[in-house]
C-alpha cells in the first residue's frame, strides 16, 4: 500500500502538477490567441541548388503571447492538435499565407511557391477541402503556386482515404510535399500511389551528412529514389556549404536551411526576394 501510495504521490508531484496547470492555461490563451491577433507567420526561403534562385518559401507559424513573449510552434503545435484548437489555427495559418502569397505574385514574384504545413488532424476533418477551395477563392492565391506538406504519419493513418483526397487536392493544381521524409512510418508501395510531387528529406539525416557515411548513403539513396518515382527532392536544415554541395552532386534540386535565411517576417522576406530578381 505505501508503495502505491508512493506512486501515486510520484504522479502528483508538483512538478507534474505545474505542468499540467501551464498546459491547461496555454490552452486558454490559444483560445484566443487567434483573435487577438497574438500569432503570425514567419517565411524561410527555399534555394535552387543550382542558380541559388529562391523558388519558393515555408510559411512557419509563431505565437507573440502577451506574458511569455514569442513562442516557437513546438510549445504550442501539439496542444492546438491535442485539443482540435489546430483546425481554427490551421485555417488562419492558410488563409494568411495564401494573402501573402497573393501579394508576391501581384509584386511579380508568379512563380514563388508558398508552403504550408498541414498537422494530421487538419488533413482528416472533414472540412478541409471546402475550407482550401474557398480561402483560394477569397484570397485569389493561384493554387499552382500553393503545396501543402504533410507527413508520412498523416498519410499512413487511412492510406485509401489520403490518396483520394490527394487526388482532389491534384486537381486544382496544389503541389504535394511529404514532410520531415525518412522519420515516419511509411510503406513504399503506397507512397507509389499518392500523387506527390516533392519530397523533403528530414533535417536529421542532412545535420551528419558531410561526416556520417550512413547518413550519406540514405540521403543519395532518397534522392535516387525520388528521381526513379519523379519527384523533386527536397533538403531541409541546411547549415553548410559543404551540405549543399553535396546534395547538389547527387541531384538534389532544392535546399531550406540556416545556410541561406532563418525564417523571416514577410517584409524581409520581400526585400530579399527583391534583392535577388526572382521571378
Ligand atoms: P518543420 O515543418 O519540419 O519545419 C522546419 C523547422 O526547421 C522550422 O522550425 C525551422 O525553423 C527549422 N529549421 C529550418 N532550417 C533549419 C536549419 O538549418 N537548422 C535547424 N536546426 N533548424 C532549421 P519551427 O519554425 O520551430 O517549426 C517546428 C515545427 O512546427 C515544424 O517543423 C512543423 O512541424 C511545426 N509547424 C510550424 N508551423 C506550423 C503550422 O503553421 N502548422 C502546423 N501544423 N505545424 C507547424
Ligand atoms: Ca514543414
Ligand atoms: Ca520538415
Ligand atoms: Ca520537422
Amino acid at each position: 500500500a505505501k508503495e502505491c501510495g508512493r506512486g501515486t504521490f510520484k504522479f502528483f508531484s508538483p512538478d507534474h502538477n505545474e505542468k499540467m496547470v501551464q498546459r491547461m492555461q496555454l490552452e486558454q490563451a490559444l483560445r484566443r490567441a487567434i483573435e487577438n491577433q497574438e500569432l503570425f507567420l514567419d517565411y524561410q526561403p527555399q534555394i535552387d541548388n543550382a542558380t541559388g534562385a529562391i523558388t519558393g518559401v515555408e510559411a512557419l507559424v509563431r505565437w507573440n503571447h502577451p506574458q511569455l513573449g514569442l513562442l516557437q510552434p513546438g510549445l504550442f503545435i501539439s496542444i492546438a492538435e491535442d485539443t482540435g484548437l489546430i483546425i481554427p489555427l490551421g485555417e488562419w495559418v492558410l488563409r494568411t499565407a495564401c494573402h501573402q502569397a497573393k501579394a508576391w505574385q501581384r509584386a511579380g514574384h508568379r512563380q514563388l511557391r508558398m508552403a504550408v504545413n498541414i498537422s494530421p488532424r487538419q488533413f482528416q476533418q472533414r472540412g478541409l477541402m471546402p475550407m482550401i477551395d474557398t480561402i483560394l477563392q477569397e484570397t485569389g492565391c493561384d493554387p499552382k503556386t500553393l503545396e501543402l506538406e504533410l507527413t508520412e504519419t498523416t498519410l499512413m493513418d487511412n492510406p485509401d482515404e489520403a490518396a483520394a483526397l490527394l487526388k482532389a487536392l491534384k486537381r486544382r493544381g496544389i503541389s504535394l510535399a511529404i514532410d520531415d521524409f525518412g522519420t515516419g512510418y511509411s510503406s513504399l508501395s503506397h507512397l507509389k500511389h499518392f500523387p506527390i510531387d516533392r519530397l523533403k528529406i528530414d533535417r536529421s539525416f542532412i545535420n551528419d551528412l558531410t561526416r556520417s557515411p550512413e547518413d550519406g548513403a540514405i540521403v543519395e539513396a532518397i534522392i535516387a529514389m525520388a528521381h526513379r518515382l519523379h519527384l523533386e527532392a527536397v533538403a531541409e536544415g541546411v547549415e553548410y556549404r559543404d551540405q549543399c554541395t553535396m546534395l547538389h552532386n547527387w541531384g538534389c534540386t532544392t535546399s531550406q536551411g540556416f545556410l541561406f535565411s532563418r525564417p523571416l517576417p514577410a517584409p524581409d522576406l520581400t526585400s530579399l526576394l527583391a534583392s535577388g530578381q526572382n521571378n
